[in-house]
């Protein structure tokens, strides 16, 4: 075993403090990465709080992991000590069913076993600890590549808010022609807006934060709407092909839904933890669709991130030392976060 220094949650709704804890030895197929920085997550936030499930603890989040290799198994063929490698959402899969074949992991039909809170149930089933660590250790088909050319700490949110909206941009064929809003400028819709507009599309960001417009008008997006304002929202009724909607609180379907044209479709990534509400007139009147996506397999995350190099796309982060994970925490439920918290572990 290879003794780990983490921050963990030690039961629902606890403050994180240091936690020491075991990883497992590093496998025949395994690298064992010594973690530099690992971005903060809204889903870190809901799952310390059991806000989808009740969580396994102690619990040590993080899943937008980047950092160095130092170890690989005697089997490893990708991976070499002194890359620089990162570690999403996924831990492993089944390896077997035709969706983890075709590369989507994410929806395996056993189920995934993930980064962290969750029973690493096709190897030892023991507790999977994520990123706010010093060191992990990965499946090297779980890990991916890390360009020299980015910025490091900015790299670590494209793990997870970086992918989770490049999959469904990429799914829907989004790009020149449409109009494209971006619903929530937080982690994930930054990301979605630096997406939007690499692959063509018009867009548009819908915003509860006036304070937010010159922000938005410096990632490029072409639009601001304040959600908040009921004129500008009834401007722009009828004129999106596509709302990514990256929102994790309650908030109001029927009215995004009007915003579509025919055939227009909602894509929700956030997860508000009391459902999605919506009247079926809302989708009957312009044949709408809603539809939902989750994170993204390991080789289209390998893609984005070489899209991501390709295009010089890394995420706009503040770095914070691991001690100030629970401001950062308070200033993301009030949608002060500009745009992703990324812990220095160095700091740790
Ligand atoms: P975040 O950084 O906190 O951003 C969320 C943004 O939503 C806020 O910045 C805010 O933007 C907006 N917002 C907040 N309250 C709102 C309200 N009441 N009405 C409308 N908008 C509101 O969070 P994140 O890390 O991007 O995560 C967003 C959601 O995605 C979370 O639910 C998270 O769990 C989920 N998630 C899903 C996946 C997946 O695989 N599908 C992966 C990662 C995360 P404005 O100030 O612009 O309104
Ligand atoms: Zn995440
Ligand atoms: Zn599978």
């Amino acid at each position: 075993m290879i003794a780990a220094k983490g921050y963990a949650a030690l039961k629902v709704h606890d403050q994180l403090a240091p936690w020491p804890f075991e990883r497992r030895a590093v496998g025949a197929h395994d690298v064992q990465i010594e973690i530099l920085y690992c971005g903060v997550c809204h889903s870190d936030l809901a799952q310390i709080n059991d806000e989808w499930f009740p969580g396994i603890f102690p619990m040590v989040p993080g899943h937008e992991i980047v950092g160095r290799v130092v170890a690989v198994g005697d089997q490893v063929k990708g991976f070499k000590p002194g890359d620089l490698a990162g570690v999403g959402t996924l831990a492993g899969s089944c390896g077997k069913c035709s969706r983890c074949r075709e590369g989507q992991e994410q929806y395996c039909a056993e189920g995934v076993v993930p980064t962290y809170n969750g029973l690493d149930k096709f190897r030892d089933n023991l507790p999977t600890y994520g990123g706010y660590s010093d060191t992990i250790v990965a499946d090297e088909s779980f890990a991916v590549h890390i360009s020299e050319k980015l910025s490091l700490a900015a790299v670590a949110p494209l793990l997870c808010a970086g992918i989770t909206t490049y999959s469904p941009l990429k799914h829907w064929k989004v790009g020149k022609g449409h109009k494209l809003a971006v619903l929530g400028l937080g982690g994930l819709g930054h990301m979605a807006v630096k997406f939007g507009l690499a692959l063509g599309a018009e867009v548009t960001v819908l915003s509860t934060s006036p304070k937010k417009e010159s922000d938005a008008k410096e990632l490029g997006a072409h639009h601001f709407v304040v959600t908040t304002d009921p004129a500008q929202v009834a401007a722009v009724s009828d004129s999106f092909d596509f709302i990514l909607d990256t929102v994790a609180a309650p908030h109001d379907f029927d009215l995004y839904l009007s915003l579509l044209k025919v055939d227009g479709v909602h894509i929700c990534v956030g997860v508000p933890p009391e459902g999605i509400h919506v009247k079926a007139f809302s989708l009957l009147a312009g044949r709408k669709a809603i539809a939902g996506s989750a994170t993204g397999g390991i080789k289209e995350t390998q893609e984005m991130l070489d899209f991501c190099a390709a295009h010089n796309i890394v995420a706009d982060i503040e770095l914070i030392d691991i001690k100030d994970i629970h401001t950062a925490y308070e200033r993301m439920l009030k949608g002060d976060v500009r745009y992703r918290f990324v812990i220095d572990m160095a700091t740790l």
